[in-house]
């Protein structure tokens, strides 16, 4: 491709949208331009970029056993409604209705459509175990679209889905697609680590999250170095770490803290550490409320909340009128004492002697509380937020945390929609038995923007080769000089000739420019054919390194022919 000819409008100023690296560089290299907030065109290099990634992507899941086919974005929404999940989604759900009047949506995640299609088509149990796949354009009104394509709107999400008959098969199916994950991230050149992810109350027995480590990430990643626990923070296992606490006996006594309304006003109102406060918070899930209870100086996990009381309803907040309704005073001063709903406590706050809490009255808090003694928790569990500090539940060494972008995610589903869906096979006995399902998904613009994030430098992208828009760009530095075009020229051919993708930049611009852009876009080699052509020699680089060397224009070809095939190995 010669890039006088190429739709490639670079942008050299930084793009004001664009908070991270990996979407100013795909604003800056043309990769994809912005239609709406989390609504993204692909220009033909962010086109060939997102078509490599699926090609990686396609033949790992067909090494796996996979097989490809492909759904409809615009969904009818009976199967939704009676998986309970057109409720679910909420306002995350793309809806719009035909001229009939009949409900649709723009496909979120398919498992519905799949578990339908392997229904009506699948004639006997005997075609199973079977994991289909598809490469297709995915739509969630996301409630914070951000980061590009990082989370968007619109996206293309490779999602696979195993049917099985019995749970040694789905464990199967499902390592399948382990080991196909592992070999597809390895391929496009990420560092990125499998944790152990939540699959609560979506009846799931098992699910893990493919994760790059990185600053940018919106999820929170808990590992331990000595033994390799990963966990996500949602799923990451907390022991209760022990504080002094006093050790005498002291009775329950109220206390005026006006305009205490948060743990650090009390703390320097009362002068004491944040550990010796319990925090209760009033939750929502579903048409539930709880009071949820943890030390003062910790978080409180809503997804632990919502798993122990096994809801398919996330658990959240409770509005200010609620909190107001359940504990009689403003938000800031609910305590467990007297409390009409039921009261979680974590582990931790069942050690607290003489601890502080909300008097459930505006304006005053108990101090001197002893659970047990002053209040009893109708469950005790692990509720709390993993910190960096914390001991590893598998080894007792040291926890870390890092944020982490999410690219993949596989999935134990069970028979949650099959037995939504009627999804059944009769066994031996003649008795119908659910099928027992995985789901699978890779963002694949997501990784794209992975990838960016960790390859570039200051001066723009760094493509690993088996993703790279085109794997060799030549340069000429003079277009009018006569030989360094016939050099080029000859060059251009030979690579085309070998299979080699390679763009031509033959603009009449100066070197420098040429350059910039080459940088920017990031091809992993840059040949320039330069005064030296008279002699034959031309100046090879690698992207990813900083020195070059001079050789034959012969020499150059062949390095470049050698090192597109060893990516392909
Ligand atoms: P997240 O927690 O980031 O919202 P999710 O758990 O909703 O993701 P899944 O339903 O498991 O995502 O989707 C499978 C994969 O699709 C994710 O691992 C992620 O890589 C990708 N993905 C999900 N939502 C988006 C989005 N809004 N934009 C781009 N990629 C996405
Ligand atoms: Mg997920």
């Amino acid at each position: 491709m010669k890039v006088s000819k190429l739709l490639m409008p670079t942008i050299r100023e930084v793009p004001a949208e664009a908070e991270i690296v990996s979407h100013r560089l795909m604003l800056r290299a043309a990769l994809i331009r912005k239609l709406a907030a989390g609504v993204y065109s692909y220009l033909p290099l962010g086109l060939r970029t997102l078509r490599n990634v699926e090609q990686v992507i396609r033949e790992e899941m067909d090494k796996a056993g996979a097989q490809e086919l492909l759904m409809s974005a615009l969904l009818p929404a009976e199967a939704y409604m009676q998986t309970g999940r057109w409720d679910i989604f909420g306002s995350s759900m793309f809806r719009l209705k035909d001229r009939n009047d009949r409900d649709f949506c723009l496909g979120p995640t398919h498992e519905e459509i799949f578990t339908e299609t392997v229904k009506n088509e699948v004639r006997s149990y005997k075609e199973l175990p079977m994991t289909l796949y598809q490469i297709q354009t995915k739509y969630r009104d996301e409630r914070r679209p951000r980061f590009g394509v990082m989370r968007s709107r619109e996206f293309v999400m490779k999602d696979a889905y195993s049917f099985d008959l019995t749970q040694e098969g789905l464990d199967a199916s499902y390592n399948a697609m382990y080991k196909a994950y592992c070999a597809i991230f390895d391929r496009l050149g990420l560092d990125y680590i499998v944790v152990d992810a939540d699959s609560g109350a979506m009846g799931g027995s098992g699910s893990q999250e493919f994760m790059v480590k990185s600053e940018v990430g919106e999820d929170i990643i808990a590992f331990c170095e000595s033994c390799g626990y990963a966990a996500n923070e949602e799923k990451a296992v907390c022991h209760p770490q022990k504080k002094e606490y006093p050790t005498d006996e002291k009775p329950m006594e109220k206390m005026e803290t006006p305009d205490a309304h948060t743990i650090e006003e009390l703390t320097s109102f009362l002068n004491v550490p944040a550990y010796r406060f319990a925090k209760t918070l009033i939750y929502k899930v579903g048409e539930q409320y709880v009071a949820v209870m943890v030390r003062g100086d910790r978080e409180v996990n809503p997804v632990k909340v919502q798993n122990l009381l096994g809801s398919a309803e996330e658990a959240e907040l409770a509005e200010a009128f609620a909190v107001r309704d359940i504990t009689g005073a403003e938000v800031g001063f609910a305590g467990p004492v007297g409390l009409s709903i039921p009261v979680y406590a974590d582990h931790e706050v069942m050690e607290m002697k003489q601890m502080v809490v909300g008097a459930n009255e505006t304006g005053y808090h108990f101090v001197n509380v002893e659970p047990g003694r002053d209040f009893t928790p109708a469950k005790v569990a692990d509720l709390r937020t993993v910190v960096s500090g914390d001991v590893c539940p598998k080894c007792g060494g040291r926890i870390e945390t890092v944020h982490g972008i999410e690219i993949g995610h596989i999935f134990k589903l069970g028979t949650k929609y099959s037995k939504a869906l009627g999804l059944t096979f009769p066994d031996e006995n003649g008795e119908e038995q659910p099928v027992i399902m995985g789901c699978y998904g890779i963002g694949v613009n997501r990784c794209i923007a992975a990838v960016i994030e960790q390859n570039n430098d200051e001066n723009g992208i760094i493509w690993p080769m088996c993703i790279a828009p085109y794997k060799v760009e030549i340069v000429v530095v003079n277009v009018a000089d006569e030989t360094q075009m016939r050099m080029a020229q000859q060059l251009y051919d030979m690579l085309q000739e070998n299979g080699v993708e390679t763009l031509w930049d033959e603009r009449s611009e100066r070197p420098g420019v040429k350059f910039k852009d080459a940088d920017l876009i990031g091809i992993p080699v840059r040949i320039t054919v330069g005064k030296k052509a008279a002699e034959g020699i031309v100046e090879f680089k690698k992207r990813a390194e900083n020195t070059f060397s001079e050789m034959s224009f012969v020499d150059a070809a062949a390095e470049a022919i050698r090192l597109v095939g060893e990516a392909k190995k």
